[in-house]
Parts: structure tokens; C-alpha cells; sequence
């Protein structure tokens, strides 16, 4: 075994939970350890140890990745009430990933594995799509109300407070407007939404909670129209149509908003390939315009003349705009979107392409560390069968690339050529086999190939191994 590649620098190593723990140790077994001396910093991120120690596992791991630069990662279980049942955990951990993330700072960019026999829907895609979601805010850190009954009349601003006591406030809506006559919310005093007595805030619902049933009217029914009624009609008695409403408060930073341009780009130049950036500053003037803005000023300031070398291009363009060019695209492009275009559309990718069992990711630091991983979970369902002592056909296709991503990554920032050349191989082998036919159920029912063969987990990697 004295001719199997050496490394230099570990990589960060951590291990998962259920079906895919169960993956993790036979990749190592069957694809890396003959042919590597795989050097790892191993963390095991399996549910248990994480509880041993409080998560503190799961921190020294991004810890390790910010220090060394490259990791792979299993899937874990984010723990819910049934898992804490399940495992006796000591607490409701947050997810690894989450966690992983806000240490790190990245981005997260989501790639599907092509491959022969398993064709897009849309015929006119070749190249892998790659979507980049910015992780950070907007309506995923948002503050809402629901505003009905006693509030059905509130006026809402948005409120910003200097350190110094300096206000300034914006409407965002006024209720009083829905269920009284023009003229009567016009003239109330504007500004006052807090002045009102705590008693009476107290003697209402708590404000987070929306109010059951406010009205008995059908509910297909917008609440914000009553501008058709007759001012005499709504005057004398209680408003009859449904008053109040939903609002929702968001933001985002101008660091997050920098280091995910920062980090699109560098991933752009990475891959050599085009980078698209959507969002919809025509209606949102200030906020998506910002994220506009910073994209722009980066890009000339710090990435034009390398994206120019490199014969790559960044552009901007509107979600629907964008939307209608990828499904005319060819692919092979980075698209980058905001946290909710990001979390829709990659779901929508992901399907199009064919399997989320093959779709891959890899989170991108501004500092420019890797942490490659499936976008896959689990496969919980497997693994209670694996259990029982049955042999599942779990496809491990992306959690291989999760590994050769890392390995290929750490030879480029080592300089070992044959670590890199043998990441390539192993992905070659690993498309090649499932396009001679031999692959796991989940592909079995959606690839073209004439002749197909269902193989469990073990014996197709076996085949790979005959692919080497
Ligand atoms: P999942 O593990 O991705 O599985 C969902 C379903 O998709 C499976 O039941 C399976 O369908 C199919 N599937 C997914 N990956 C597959 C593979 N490699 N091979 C074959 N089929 C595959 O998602 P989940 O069931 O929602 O979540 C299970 C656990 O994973 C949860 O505890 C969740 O917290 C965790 N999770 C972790 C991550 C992460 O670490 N990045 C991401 C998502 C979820 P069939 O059962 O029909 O065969
Ligand atoms: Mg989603």
C-alpha cells in the first residue's frame, strides 16, 4: 500500500447521522483508504456526540474549517421534539449546518450531478445550473404581526432609533384606512401608534399571535379594498367587510450582503463559469436596489479584470427576467438570488435536473474556505431498514462528490496533482457506471437507458471501484 497518494494538510472531517453515516464509512473503506492516506481532523457530528457535548462538537468543527480551509461533511439530523424523544437529548440543538454557516459566514451553492441517461426537463439544459442563495435575513429573520380585532385599526411605521435618540419613521400602512371612510384616517395624527395606555395593549391578544377568527367573512377576500363602498354606508355602523391585516418587518446587512457577492464571484472564477445575479429593484427601491448596488461596486472594484481574464461574465437582471433565461439557458452558470428566490428555486432546480440525490453543495466563505457536503439528508427511512438487517439501495452519489470536491479543493491549495487527478477520476467513474446501466433504485425509475440494472449501495460502489 506504500504507493497510495499522501496528503499534506488535513481535511476537516465530519461525520453524520443514520443512512448516510452508514455511506460515510464505506466510501472511506471501498472508494478512498485503498487508494489515498487520507489525512483527516475527524469530528463525528452524529446526534449522540453532539449531545455528549452539548454542541460543542459541531462548533470546534467550523472552527477547524476556518483554521485548515477545506472539510466534507455528512448529513446530520437537525433534532425536532420526535428526535429528542428518539435520542433522549438534552436539548433542541440547532442544525449543524446553521450553525456551520453563521461561523463560517458563507454562501451556499448547490450544484447537480449530470449525468447520461438521466435527462433534464428541460431539453434544452447540458450544463449544471448552479444556484447560490444568500443565507442571511430577509423574511427568514423577519418580525410579524397580525393585526385584528383591538388592532384592526393600527397605523404601522417602520421606526429606526440613532444611539443618540434621533427618530425617524416611515408609514408603512395605515388599518384605520381599511374599515372607516377615506377622510377619517386622513386626518388622524400621524405617529402615534405607542402611546396607547399598556392596560389596554395588555387586554388584548398578545400581538405576534394572529386572532383566530376575526371576521365571519369568506376568506378568499382581500381585506385592504373597501374603497368601493359608499362613505355614508360604513359611517354609521361597524365596518362589515374584514378589517386589519398582516405585517412583516425584514433586513439584511451590508457585511452579509458584501461577503455573499464576495463569495459568488470567487465561486464564479472557481468553476470558470458566467455569474448571474437577480432581484426585483424595480419595484424595491431601496432594499433589493442596495443589494444591486453592492454587487456592482464589488465586482468593478475588486473583480472585473480577473472575471475578464478568465472570459467570464457578471450580470445583473430582474427575478422574472432571470426566471425565463434559465429555462432558455444551456446551463453552466452560476445564479445567484436572494434568500427566498434561493430556497424556491433550488428545489425547482434540483427537481428539473432529475434528483436531489444528486445535487451536491458546498459552502463558500468570504475567507475562502470549503465545506462540501450532499444536499441530501439522512434517508432516515433507509436506515431504519439497514437496521433491521436489510440491504437498502440509498444512491451515495452525492455524498462521493461531497468527498472529491474536498479532496480536489486541498490538492489544489497543497499543489498535489495526483490528489486532484484522482478526485476527477473517482467522479468519472463514479457518472460512468451509472451510464453503463449500473445504478440505485431512485435512478433506476427516472433514467432513459435502454438497459438498467438496481443495484444495493455496496455493490454499486463495488462497481465504481471496477471503474477506477
Ligand atoms: P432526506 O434524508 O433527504 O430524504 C427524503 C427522501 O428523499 C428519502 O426518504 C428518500 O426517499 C429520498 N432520498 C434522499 N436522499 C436519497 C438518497 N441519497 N438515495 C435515495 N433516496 C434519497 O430528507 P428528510 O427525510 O426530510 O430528512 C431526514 C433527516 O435528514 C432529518 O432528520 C433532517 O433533519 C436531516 N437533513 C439533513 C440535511 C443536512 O445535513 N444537510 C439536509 C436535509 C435534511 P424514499 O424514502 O422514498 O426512498
Ligand atoms: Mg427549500
Amino acid at each position: 500500500m506504500s504507493d497510495r497518494i499522501r496528503m499534506t494538510t488535513p481535511i476537516v472531517e465530519m461525520d453524520g447521522d443514520e443512512m448516510t453515516r452508514v455511506i460515510w464509512q464505506w466510501i472511506k473503506e471501498i472508494l478512498l483508504n485503498p487508494y489515498i492516506e487520507l489525512k483527516t481532523e475527524y469530528y463525528d457530528l452524529g446526534l449522540n456526540e453532539r449531545d455528549k457535548t452539548a454542541d460543542a462538537v459541531t462548533i470546534k468543527a467550523a472552527e477547524a474549517t476556518k483554521r485548515l480551509g477545506v472539510a466534507v461533511k455528512c448529513a446530520t439530523i437537525t433534532p425536532n421534539q420526535e428526535r429528542q424523544q428518539e435520542y433522549q437529548l438534552a436539548a433542541l440543538y440547532d442544525s449543524p449546518n446553521a450553525t456551520i454557516r453563521s461561523i463560517l459566514d458563507g454562501t451556499v451553492f448547490r450544484t447537480p450531478i449530470i449525468v447520461a441517461g438521466i435527462k433534464p426537463f428541460i431539453p434544452t439544459w447540458q450544463r449544471p445550473i448552479t444556484i447560490a442563495r444568500h443565507a442571511y435575513g430577509d423574511i427568514y429573520k423577519a418580525t410579524e404581526l397580525a393585526l385584528y380585532e383591538q388592532w384592526q385599526d393600527s397605523r404601522v411605521e417602520l421606526v429606526a432609533t440613532r444611539p443618540d435618540g434621533q427618530e425617524q419613521r416611515q408609514l408603512v400602512f395605515d388599518f384605520a384606512s381599511t374599515s372607516k371612510p377615506a377622510g377619517e384616517s386622513a386626518g388622524e395624527p400621524a405617529g402615534k401608534p405607542t402611546g396607547e395606555p399598556a392596560g389596554e395593549l395588555a387586554a388584548s391578544k398578545p400581538a405576534g399571535e394572529p386572532a383566530g377568527e376575526p371576521t365571519g367573512e369568506p376568506a378568499g377576500e382581500p381585506a385592504g379594498e373597501p374603497a368601493g363602498e359608499p362613505a355614508g354606508k360604513l359611517a354609521g355602523k361597524p365596518a362589515s367587510k374584514p378589517a386589519g391585516g398582516i405585517v412583516q418587518g425584514i433586513h439584511n446587512t451590508e457585511a452579509s450582503i458584501s461577503s455573499f457577492a464576495r463569495a459568488c464571484m470567487q465561486f464564479a472564477l472557481t468553476r470558470q463559469e458566467d455569474l448571474w445575479f437577480s432581484a426585483k429593484d424595480t419595484i424595491s427601491k431601496t432594499y433589493d436596489r442596495r443589494f444591486r448596488d453592492i454587487f456592482a461596486a464589488i465586482y468593478q472594484n475588486e473583480y472585473q479584470e480577473r472575471f475578464n481574464k478568465a472570459g467570464i461574465e457578471y450580470y445583473y437582471t430582474l427575478i422574472d427576467d432571470a426566471v425565463a433565461r434559465v429555462i432558455r439557458s444551456e446551463g453552466g452558470f452560476i445564479w445567484a438570488t436572494k434568500n427566498y428566490d434561493g430556497d424556491v428555486m433550488s428545489d425547482l432546480v434540483a427537481s428539473a435536473f432529475g434528483s436531489l440525490a444528486m445535487m451536491s453543495s458546498v459552502l463558500v466563505s468570504p475567507g475562502g474556505q470549503y465545506e462540501f457536503e450532499a444536499a441530501h439528508g439522512t434517508v432516515q427511512r433507509h436506515f431504519y431498514r439497514w437496521q433491521q438487517g436489510l440491504k437498502t439501495s440509498t444512491n451515495p452519489v452525492a455524498t462521493i462528490f461531497a468527498w472529491t470536491g474536498a479532496l480536489a479543493r486541498r490538492g489544489e491549495l497543497d499543489g498535489l496533482t495526483d490528489l486532484v487527478d484522482f478526485a476527477q477520476n473517482l467522479e468519472a467513474a463514479t457518472l460512468k457506471t451509472i451510464a453503463s446501466g449500473k445504478m440505485t433504485a431512485d435512478l433506476l425509475a427516472i433514467s432513459s437507458l435502454e438497459s438498467k440494472q438496481g443495484l444495493n449501495t455496496e455493490d454499486f460502489l463495488q462497481v465504481i471501484v471496477e471503474n477506477l
